[in-house]
């Protein structure tokens, strides 16, 4: 097993016992592009995680190895900077942030590896950063809660890695529980679970392969435009600071003041809100069927009003409808790539999955990925 494993290499690069810990990657049922809008998503962590072995090492140095990668990383604790190394640069990162608090870290060891696939959406880079938060806070027993752990590893994402990132990843992948959904309002940080009784469904994902450049150049776009379409609406009601602040009755009404372009992004940020708050009921009510129009609408809405879509996600989702045994499917993330969200029948998988390997290969020339994910709880010590 990977832990063994792990443990094993950390006795043989370090001579000493660590302790382990693990932090999962996640899933986002729905809720795209709401979390610059102050609005909501519906995250769950998954059981695709890092594992991370870690000891004090008493002599004022940061040693760190990448058992997937097979690199060593090593600097002085007092001289705690960006590197060139990029993986280390999370973990690097979260060091930062906690000297940045006054809480001092000591010389520590740690090897970690997992298999959270990287760069395919499921927030391989959350998991590392609150993995090492969570292991230095335990270890050098700082107390720090939960929420004071995310925020650090969020700082490091922005510091260290340079991605300006929301904070659902990391809340994700540190609040989440076993079968549960986590409905998070992202101006309040309030949260609340639902139940996922998936029973004979299951949560299944497509990955392109693909990220086309225009992604970072688009969001940001899409970004000026949500806070055009607010600027333009808060005139009719002061209140207004965000697109979340804004319901389908009242856009309909303002409509007419609006750019057809502009329009269209608020109508699907205003209706995707909506969607959580109609998923986390089906969740209540158990109702997958329900769930499954939603995400389909989601994935419609990200594709015609936020265009943000790609034919590479549109052709994953558009074969998933051919399947009476999927429910649901949309495209997870920013967009313009990255994997496809699938609620499909259990007995359903292999078939469901040879067809999309085989179509999608004919089509663009790739092969694509396909994980199951079960969901899983957060962060935390292995015992
Ligand atoms: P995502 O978070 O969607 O997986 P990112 O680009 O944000 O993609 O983060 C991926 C980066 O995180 C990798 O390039 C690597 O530097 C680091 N990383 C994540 N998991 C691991 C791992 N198991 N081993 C080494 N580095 C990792
Ligand atoms: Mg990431």
């Amino acid at each position: 097993m990977l832990r063994e494993k792990l443990i094993d290499k950390f006795t043989e690069l370090f001579h000493s016992q660590p302790e382990l810990f693990r932090s999962p990657g996640r899933i986002n049922i729905i809720g795209e592009h709401t979390d610059y809008n102050d609005g909501f998503v519906f995250p769950a962590a998954i059981n695709k995680e890092i594992f991370f072995a870690v000891a004090k090492n008493n002599v004022e140095k940061i040693r760190l190895y990448s058992y997937d990668l097979n690199e060593f990383f090593e600097t002085n604790i007092l001289k705690i900077s960006k590197s060139t190394c990029h993986w280390a640069n999370y973990l690097l990162g979260v060091i930062a942030q906690f000297h940045k608090e006054n809480t001092q870290i000591q010389g520590i060891d740690c090897v970690f590896g997992g298999n959270i696939p990287l760069g395919a959406g499921l927030s391989s880079s959350a998991a590392l950063e609150n993995g090492f938060a969570f292991a230095l806070n335990s270890i050098f027993n700082f107390s720090k809660s939960k929420i004071n752990l995310v925020k650090i590893a969020q700082k490091a994402e922005h510091e260290y890695a340079g991605v300006q990132c929301g904070i659902m990843d990391q809340f994700a992948s540190m609040y989440g529980l076993e079968n549960m959904a986590i409905k998070l309002d992202c101006r309040t940080l309030e949260y609340e679970y639902a139940p996922l009784n998936l029973g004979a469904y299951t949560f299944l994902l497509c990955n392109t392969k693909v990220s086309h450049s225009l992604a970072s150049s688009e969001y940001n776009i899409r970004r000026r435009q949500c806070e055009e379409g607010v600027a333009i609406l808060k005139k009719f009601d002061s209140k207004i600071t965000a697109l979340r602040d804004v319901n389908s009755l009242f856009l309909e009404a303002y409509k007419e003041s609006l750019s057809a372009l502009i329009y269209k992004r608020c109508k699907f940020v205003v209706s995707e809100n909506e969607r959580v708050y109609k998923a986390f009921k089906a969740l209540e009510t158990n109702d997958l069927y329900k769930l499954g129009q939603l995400m389909y609408q989601s994935h419609k809405g990200l594709r015609n009003n936020y265009e943000v879509s790609c034919s590479e996600l549109d052709f994953l989702v558009e074969e998933s409808l051919k399947n009476s045994n999927v429910l649901g499917a949309r495209m997870m993330g920013g967009g313009f790539g990255g994997c496809t969200l699938n609620l499909l029948r259990i007995n359903e998988i292999e078939n469901f999955s040879q067809h999309i390997i085989d179509s999608y290969k004919m089509k663009f020339g790739i092969e694509p990925e396909i994980y199951t994910v079960q969901i899983a709880n957060g962060t935390g010590a292995c015992k």
